[in-house]
């Protein structure tokens, strides 16, 4: 099985056009939030992404909404440590970029902001539909990814890993890579059972990820 295969069957051709009408406008940033007082208040649903630093989130953000420079905008300086509003043309949902974890190097206070902001974010968000955790295909699951599975098990929230950078690891390394990881889920009861394959340099599963928002948006 291939990578492609691997994530073209989850979809019909009716989800598929609604994703694509979905990010066929442009996408706006709406605000960098560092606490839960000030988290947007109009109700819409939320969906976040998570994942270690590097793990090519900004990327996949840029692929998604086809601008180079959006996700930008939450790796500059000061915004790396917030929770970053996006919206699409139509208001009719938020994307919700979540600061990247796991930095070997990263300050013990700098650890522990992230923890609580996150942990309270996770665990109290109703409108939160869905967190998409990006791991990166090469990687693999990580300590600090176990380490937020558990918590949004924990909160029950509900997430799918999505794999990046698809491009690099030979196909059938890839092929069992997902498999293992589906297997490894099963013992994670608010994780989707089946993952996403995506490359941002290839474009690889963009397509289907944009209809999965479009599907958990109009839930
Ligand atoms: P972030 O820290 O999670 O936002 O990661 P970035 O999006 O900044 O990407 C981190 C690094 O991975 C950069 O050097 C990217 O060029 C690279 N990268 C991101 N996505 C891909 C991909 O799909 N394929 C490959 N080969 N490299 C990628």
């Amino acid at each position: 099985m291939n990578a492609a295969a691997m994530t073209e069957s989850q979809f019909t051709l009716a989800e598929l056009a609604a994703g694509e009408q979905l990010f066929l406008r442009p996408w706006k940033f709406i605000k960098g939030v560092v606490g839960l007082e000030t988290l947007p208040v109009d109700g819409r649903p939320e969906i976040a992404l998570a994942g270690r630093s590097n793990v090519g989130k900004s990327s996949l953000i840029n692929a998604l909404v086809r601008n180079g420079n959006l996700a930008r905008t939450s790796n500059t300086p000061g915004r790396t440590q917030e929770l970053n509003f996006f919206a699409p043309a139509d208001d009719s949902l938020y994307l919700v970029d979540m600061p990247g974890y796991g930095f070997a190097r990263a300050p013990k206070e700098k650890v522990e902001a992230w923890t609580a902001l996150v942990r309270a974010y996770l665990g109290g968000r109703p409108r939160l539909r869905r967190v998409f955790l990006l791991i990166d295909s090469r990687h693999g699951l990580k300590p600090p990814d176990l380490e937020i599975m558990g918590m949004l098990d924990t909160a029950a929230v509900s997430y799918q890993i999505v794999l990046t950078k698809a491009d690099k690891p030979p196909p059938r390394a890839l092929a069992e890579f997902a498999a293992a990881t589906e297997k490894a889920l099963a013992h994670h009861p608010a994780a989707f059972p089946s993952v996403l394959v995506t490359s941002s340099e290839k474009g690889t599963g963009i397509a289907e990820l944009r209809a999965a928002v479009a599907a958990i948006a109009a839930e």
